[in-house]
């Protein structure tokens, strides 16, 4: 269970910050679970959006469509959102929200009616000031440029700010994009300069926005990015990948596992997991490594771009292996990041140039990335309990001046 990885962390941040059983009991309660049965072309799914936690601004998190999507991913999903958001300093809450469907093998027709179908189940608890929806995973810009105009229809004016991860001609920005392999990509270069080496070598698990994009970069700044996955398998060149080559088989094949060439080599995503390499990019889904498979990485540093890919109970395996890890609530945040820029274009109506918001993103993530550092260093925690520590406070702070906790 996911949300078992939420209160294990939460126990051990409570630690450090000496929080009192009321306390602890507030970040575990939630703001709002709405959840509903959509129902198309005779077909049913379930359907969640939930807000953890709005102490600080309104609800702010992606929605997923995924065929394991259920409460407690949402809820958790949710929660690491508070936690996220808070930690950047941003003005929202945690929310997120999911559809449990299999996206891949459904027609575009069908796929926009679902999308149209959630927003008519879920309006009256959505807005540009309640809760404002962004892409996760197998959503994407045109996902959520339909839910815009199904949302503007229903309440009969234009409000850009009810979503992010937009269209740019509806409203979105071209940063938002690549926004958070971007922020992971930012922090990476702090870890790299730290370890004053000159070639780095790189393994990515998923190939979609998060990780082809920081897969992307990587390569163009000649990293050598040996392996990356999908959901169907992965591959290997001790060598380094051609990134673009890989992109473009992914394109035409449907899948990085048809790409050929010298020396690379199909394995499959175990191995890669467990490839000895500089950086290891975790940028697929949940709980891929646990306490099964954590004694067997061999990556000195690891990235999570994708949202709670380290079981909690992998956690203490690897801090004792001295591997470094960057928790998903500080390494993905460039997501969020670009969406709040995204959401205060919409709402001032001003237009921000994209070498402003280029460099708006980095000092956010530097600043947040050594915030963290030096709390991990000072109180001896790894990086993802200092993370929670930075972020509980702020909410809890948020919490007591509203006069709630
Ligand atoms: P995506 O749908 O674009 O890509 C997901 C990728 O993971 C695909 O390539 C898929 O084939 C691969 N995958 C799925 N199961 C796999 C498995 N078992 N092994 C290897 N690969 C697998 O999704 P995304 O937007 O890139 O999101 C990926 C992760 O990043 C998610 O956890 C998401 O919550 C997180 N994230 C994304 C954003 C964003 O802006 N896109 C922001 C913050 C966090």
């Amino acid at each position: 269970m996911v949300f078992e990885n939420v209160t294990n962390t939460l126990d051990k941040a409570s630690k450090v910050m000496n929080l009192s059983d009321k306390e602890k009991s507030h970040m575990l309660s939630f703001a709002r679970v709405s959840h509903t049965t959509i129902e198309v072309d005779g077909e049913k799914f379930l359907a969640w959006r939930i807000v953890h936690n709005d102490a600080l601004g309104p609800g702010k998190g992606g929605i997923r469509y995924h065929p394991n999507v259920c409460e407690d991913e949402v809820k958790s999903l949710s929660f690491w959102m508070s936690i996220k958001n808070s930690l950047a300093g941003l003005p929202y809450g945690g929310a997120k929200g999911g559809v449990k469907i299999d996206p891949k093998h459904m027609p575009k027709e069908k796929l926009e009616k679902v999308s149209r179908s959630f927003i008519r189940a879920f309006h009256q608890v959505l807005g540009q000031d309640i809760d404002v929806p962004a892409p996760d995973v197998y959503t994407d810009p045109q996902t959520m440029g339909w839910m815009l105009d199904e949302f503007e229809k229903i309440k009969g004016r234009h409000e850009p700010g009810f979503i992010t991860g937009k269209p740019i001609v509806l409203g979105g920005i071209a940063l938002r994009e690549d926004s958070t392999a971007k922020g992971g990509y930012i922090m990476f270069r702090e870890i790299v300069s730290a370890l004053n080496k000159k070639d780095v070598t790189v393994a990515i698990q998923g190939f979609g926005n998060a990780g082809y994009f920081f897969a992307s970069m990587a390569h163009k700044h000649r990293s050598n990015v040996v392996a990356v996955s999908d959901s169907k398998g992965a591959i290997y060149n001790p060598n380094g990948l051609d990134i673009n080559e890989v992109k473009k088989t992914k394109d035409e094949k449907g899948n990085v596992g048809f790409c050929k060439g010298d020396k690379v080599s199909q394995i499959s995503n175990e191995q890669l997991l467990e490839l000895d390499v500089d950086f290891l990019i975790l940028a697929a889904l949940e709980n891929q490594i646990t306490k099964k498979n954590a004694d067997k990485i061999k990556a000195k540093n690891i990235i999570e771009l994708a949202n709670g890919p380290i079981a909690s109970d992998a956690d203490d395996i690897l801090y004792n292996k001295g591997i470094f890890v960057l928790p998903d609530v500080l390494a993905n945040a460039g997501g969020v990041v670009g969406s709040y820029l995204e959401w205060v274009q919409n709402k001032t109506g001003m237009i921000f140039e994209d070498d402003y918001l280029a460099e708006r993103l980095e000092k956010i993530m530097k600043k947040n990335f050594h915030l963290v550092l030096n709390l991990h260093k000072e109180k001896k925690v790894n990086m993802r309990v200092a993370a929670y520590t930075i972020a509980i406070q702020r909410i809890l702070l948020a919490e007591k001046a509203r006069g709630r906790v």
